[in-house]
């Protein structure tokens, strides 16, 4: 019996192991954490995106301990600017679902956070899904409600938001023809900047996908600093165009969500 207790130890060990991969070096606090959210909301049994749907209880918790652990809030501004402390953490929210306002911000106010926000300016009525993968078709991101102009504008008017762009349809950039590219960049950050009053000095690049032309075209239309969706955690000396993030699953707990933090990744892979 005990051959087999210890021969269970060792494989659960091993997948531990694999799994959590608990063993990688900690990052350099001095690097920026930059956390990437979708929505905050309970799951939906059975549906495809859950790990983008991060439940309000979690999102407190792991509001509660970035405070508790001394992590400063900042934005992707901060970041440009160079005003960033040790153990920075930035969460940033991609597309524009309405419970960035309904959930997230009481939240954030709570815990005295901050955040910025990756908006589609096209973002209703809009299938993204379908444009990577061709059997997302089930229409399930867009019938999940996105921010009104006037959610945006209260969340600017808390001083606790960021503004960033996500292009105007969330296209995969790398298809582009070069007018279009230009246009994606260009035209979502003036139609921002027109409707919200706030310079739009971010991008992130939609489903993380994009080449060096974008990272050129961003530079030469003014933005600082651009965002993807690489896992992991980069030095503030890095090219600030194709900077990665530390995903956070709504299919996740606690344990996954400081390993991350730590280290940038879950386990072996991601
Ligand atoms: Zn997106």
């Amino acid at each position: 019996m005990l051959w087999i207790a210890s021969a269970f130890g060792l494989a659960s060990g091993a997948w531990y192991s694999h799994r959590y991969a608990w063993w990688r070096p900690t990052v350099n606090y001095a690097h920026p954490r930059i956390l990437m959210y979708h929505m905050v909301r309970e799951p939906i049994p059975g549906a495809r995106f859950n790990k983008m749907r991060v439940p309000p209880s979690t999102f407190e918790a792991q509001l509660a301990y970035l405070q508790e652990n001394h992590w400063q809030f900042a934005t992707m501004k901060d970041w440009a600017e160079g005003s960033l402390n040790d153990r920075s953490v930035i969460l940033t929210f991609d597309d524009g679902f309405a419970d960035n306002y309904e959930q997230a911000l009481p939240l954030l106010e709570k815990y005295n956070a901050c955040a910025t926000l990756y908006l589609v300016v096209y973002r209703h009525e809009n299938d993204w899904a379908v444009r990577k993968k061709c059997y997302h078709n089930n229409r399930e991101l867009v019938k999940e409600s996105k921010l009104s102009d006037d959610q945006v504008r209260e969340m600017l008017s808390s001083g606790r938001i960021e503004l960033g762009s996500h292009t105007l349809t969330h296209p995969d950039l790398r298809r582009l023809s070069p007018e279009e590219k230009q246009e994606e960049l260009h035209q979502s950050k003036t139609l921002l900047e027109e409707t919200f009053g706030q310079a739009i000095t971010s991008i992130a690049y939609p489903f993380g996908l994009f080449d060096e032309r974008d990272q050129d075209l961003a530079q030469s239309l003014g933005y600082r600093t651009a965002v993807t969706t690489s896992q992991g955690i980069d030095p503030l000396i890095s090219c600030p165009f194709a900077l990665r993030r530390i995903k956070v699953s709504g299919k996740e707990g606690m344990h996954a969500f400081k390993l991350r933090l730590r280290t940038g990744v879950r386990g072996w892979h991601s």
